[in-house]
């Protein structure tokens, strides 16, 4: 049984694939294969939740300010020796290991 990929079925829920692609993924799906049933109804959940997102309408006011906080506030790149002397990049965030209290 040829399963198809994710990006198949990510164009096969928002309704891009054409009719002569679409036959197949159907009678692939009504053939029973659990696999791409579980992901096109994970899709399908996705696409609805991201147009629904879409509809909000964010107030202006909240757009101005997420800007300049952002202005303000872009994350750094730093370099942070962990404990366990592991090299690690992160965010102006610190790092886990580091401002954890020891336990030792
Ligand atoms: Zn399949």
């Amino acid at each position: 049984m040829k399963h198809f990929e994710l990006a198949e079925w990510t164009d096969f829920v928002r309704g891009l694939v054409e009719k002569s692609a679409r036959l197949p993924m159907e009678h692939h799906l009504a053939s029973g294969c659990r696999k791409c049933r579980h992901t096109a109804d994970l899709l399908r959940k996705l696409v609805t939740a991201a147009r629904n997102d879409s509809q909000v309408q964010v107030p202006d006011y909240a757009l101005r300010c997420a800007r300049a906080v952002f202005l303000l506030q872009q994350p750094e790149k730093i370099q942070i020796l962990c404990q366990r002397a592991c090299s690690t990049t992160v965010s102006a965030n610190p790092c886990p290991q580091v401002s954890a209290p020891s336990s030792a």
